[in-house]
């Protein structure tokens, strides 16, 4: 694996999606550094996840101990008071009329990549990676490749510095990005990913299941419990 003598920040929830990202961006670049964004979601304790996931991707392997760097995280109470959802407010997570989930947060991810592009200048870090994808998602639309490009070249006209934004899950499904943990760190990233990682939107962490921790009912429960179910499918076919 090429390692790139660049610097890259990696927009870490300390979901599945990007733990995987973070262990993509250690293989690849020589300074990795994270950046989480805190703008009252009801899960917070994805948040508190972060911390025990870098430091055990750390104790993975001496080469990410080395190359992972600092840790921001950005307090966006602003979205918070700008948004009515189901991620920040004690509504019902289900279907609106619009099509959309009550958990979207309307240009939550443009947001992220506005503070994101900042903190990379500030930093020295030309890439960005983050872990949109639009495969099985919820129909954001704020994780659209087309999104994501269109951020990559506001941003770099904006700042007036060449930024490469990396989506290393964009078109592959929640079996593959189980997949692509176990190709990248084996089974000890695997399990780590599984064990540490938070997806679910309601914060559980008391019902342990065979994907991790999570109520087992919310889209987010739902979509890694399936995924990881076709993960085990494609591994025994
Ligand atoms: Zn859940």
């Amino acid at each position: 694996m090429t390692i790139a003598n660049d610097s890259a920040l990696v927009l870490f929830s300390g979901g599945q999606d990007s733990a995987t990202c973070l262990a993509w961006a250690l293989e690849r670049f020589a300074r990795v550094e994270t950046v989480g964004f805190d703008y009252g979601q009801r899960h917070v304790v994805e948040l508190a996840m972060r911390e025990k996931l870098r430091a055990a991707m750390a104790a993975l392997k001496a080469a990410w101990k080395e190359r992972l760097g600092e840790d921001h995280v950005v307090k966006l109470d602003a979205l918070a008071a700008i948004s009515e959802t189901a991620l920040t407010r004690d509504t019902a997570i289900e279907m609106a009329a619009d099509g959309l989930p009550t958990t979207f947060v309307p240009g939550r991810n443009l947001i992220f990549f506005c503070f994101a592009g900042a903190l990379a200048y500030r930093r020295g870090a030309r890439h960005l990676v983050a872990g949109m994808c639009e495969t099985d998602y919820s129909g954001y639309p704020d994780c659209r490749d087309d999104t994501v490009k269109a951020m990559q070249v506001a941003l770099g006209l904006g700042l007036d510095k060449r930024f490469v934004i990396h989506t290393p899950l964009m078109w592959i499904d929640k079996a593959a990005t189980f997949a692509l943990a176990e190709a990248i760190g084996g089974k000890a990233l695997l399990d780590l990913v599984i064990e540490d990682s938070h997806s679910c939107y309601l914060g559980d962490r008391a019902k342990r299941h065979d994907w991790g921790y999570g109520c087992g009912t919310c889209p987010a429960c739902q979509l890694r419990a399936q995924g990881f179910a076709k993960f085990k499918r494609d591994e025994t076919a």
